[in-house]
């Protein structure tokens, strides 16, 4: 396991200012994160409950973006995570948007993705059962666990591709 610390995560944040990654808040439960066990760490910013971060290893090398939910709408109705592809029909999956990296970003491009709000989308895709009451599919069940991370592994890869990607 390699040990993250406080400043290694804010050095790696692609998407956001420098006063962004000051403000961030980084619990202790971040900083004991396997990054070699699990395909990416997500959580809340509990002071700025509309932004989430997502930290993952890309490239190998230690990669963070900014979240922003989006508002209006709401989101009681059925919509699939883009990264572990569970479907709930009740809420528990937010669009988010991640502002570009670089200049692309600074000029107002983002990528909008669903995502499981509760960012734990590593935990589900290990799991044998409904992760939540209102989950209505557990992906690819059947298929073996570790081709269901693979999975997950290449969609995590894919949407950082896509924030960092400039121009
Ligand atoms: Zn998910």
């Amino acid at each position: 396991m390699t040990a993250l610390s406080a400043d290694d995560i804010r050095r790696s944040m692609i998407n956001c200012s420098k006063g962004d990654t000051k403000r961030m808040t980084i619990g202790d439960g971040v900083l004991g994160t396997d990054l070699d066990a699990v395909e990416f760490v997500g959580w809340h910013d509990p002071k700025m409950p509309a932004r989430a971060y997502l930290l993952t290893r890309h490239d190998d090398v230690l990669t963070g973006v900014v979240l922003r939910a989006a508002t209006g709408g709401g989101n009681r109705r059925t919509a699939m995570c883009a990264l572990c592809r569970t479907t709930y029909t009740n809420g528990d999956v937010s669009l988010y948007a991640a502002r570009r990296a670089g200049a692309a970003g600074r000029e107002g491009s983002s990528v909008g993705t669903y995502i499981c709000d509760d960012l734990a989308c590593p935990v589900t895709t290990r799991s044998e059962v409904v992760p939540s009451p209102t989950a209505k599919v557990v992906p690819d069940v059947g298929l073996p666990v570790d081709e269901r991370v693979a999975g997950l592994r290449t969609r995590v890869d894919a949407f950082l591709a896509s924030v960092r990607r400039d121009g």
